[in-house]
């Protein structure tokens, strides 16, 4: 079984194509390309679906050239239909839709959270784990529960990607910002006291990012340092009780900020403590990506039907706990 999974979500354009062989799944190519906002800007949704339209036929040549199959030959394709920016989500869901009706390919809309989780899956060979869901989009911890994935923790105002993004536009940077962060986070370890909220098992960022910008003039490299390991520190707490609540033995985290080292290293000291095992995905595969709609565009496959045209929907809010998951 051949899919064509296309991700449009938010900054990046991406195609790719899985090859199925019953449990199994062979990535045969992945293509993406990401909007970069000016220095010092967050994304701007028409900007970002204008960058998406450029690029969506040389992006979705390439991903067929790579993966060295003709359209001809895929059995299905799968586009993300959100959550998202709706202007951005349109694109991918308008390319899908030729794409389907022209050469007559069953489609299937994909919830985008849900490929994270799904990829995640495969690529780590995880089984029934806790997840950490950490992006541009979502800060969630999730268990997998009579049928649904269900919310144990989640963020009450912004995600950790937003906290990392805001907070190095602010020093001037353009976004996504995570990584330079993390690479002056690396330089101190001088610890600059911010605060700290954790609520039950849910956390809050916006007062942290408000007070960790009034201590740049101590040095970038310390702020950021103070930055992540007050963040981190509060989603390791959430992570480590969810742990214990739920009991699970597996510990996977997903998602663009899954790719710090700095995050990694806490959690595994809290499975550590918990008896689990870590699962992160790997550093190519944790942000948007064309792979993750394909491969759970595949698994729906096994139970849903396609979609006929009038349901294929874009939708900016769609939560993953609302999601049905029989397959
Ligand atoms: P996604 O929405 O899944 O594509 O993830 C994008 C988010 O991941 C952005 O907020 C980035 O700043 C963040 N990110 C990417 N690399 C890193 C990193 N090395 N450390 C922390 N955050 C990162
Ligand atoms: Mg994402």
């Amino acid at each position: 079984m051949l899919c064509l999974g296309i991700e449009s979500t938010a900054h990046t354009f991406s195609c790719a194509v899985i090859e199925k062989n019953q449990k199994r799944g062979k990535i045969l190519s992945d293509v993406r390309r990401i909007y970069k906002p000016p220095e010092g800007q967050g994304i701007h949704p028409r900007e970002a679906s204008r960058h998406h339209i450029e690029n969506s036929s040389s992006i979705l040549s390439e991903c067929l050239d790579e993966s060295k199959i003709k359209i001809n030959d895929l059995d299905m394709i799968a586009y993300a239909g959100g959550p998202g920016l709706g202007p951005c989500l349109r694109v991918g869901a308008v390319v899908a839709r030729s794409l389907s009706s022209y050469y007559k390919i069953p489609i299937y809309p994909v919830n985008h959270a849900i490929g994270h989780l799904d990829l995640g899956k495969l690529l780590t060979g995880a089984k029934n784990p806790l997840v950490l869901l950490v992006s541009g989009g979502h800060t969630m911890l999730l268990a997998f529960v009579s049928g649904r994935w269900r919310v144990f923790g989640e963020t009450l105002d912004i995600t950790l990607g937003q906290l990392l993004d805001q907070f190095g536009r602010s020093l001037g940077f353009a976004s996504p910002c995570g990584r330079k962060i993390e690479e002056l986070a690396i330089k101190s370890s001088k610890y600059i006291p911010l605060p700290y909220t954790v609520k039950g098992n849910d956390v809050s960022f916006s007062g942290l990012l408000s007070a960790a910008k009034n201590i740049t003039s101590e040095g970038f490299d310390s702020a950021c340092f103070s930055l992540q390991e007050t963040a981190f520190a509060m989603i390791a707490e959430a992570t480590e009780r969810a742990l214990s609540f739920t009991n699970k033995k597996e510990l996977m985290i997903v998602g663009g900020v899954a790719a710090n080292k700095r995050l990694s290293s806490m959690l595994k000291d809290v499975c550590r403590r918990q008896d689990s095992k870590f699962f992160v995905v790997p550093l190519n595969y944790a942000g948007d990506c064309g792979s993750q709609i394909a491969w759970t565009g595949l698994l729906q496959s096994q139970v849903k039907k396609s979609a006929s045209m009038k349901d294929t929907f874009v939708k900016q809010s769609w939560r993953l706990d609302t999601v049905d998951i029989d397959y």
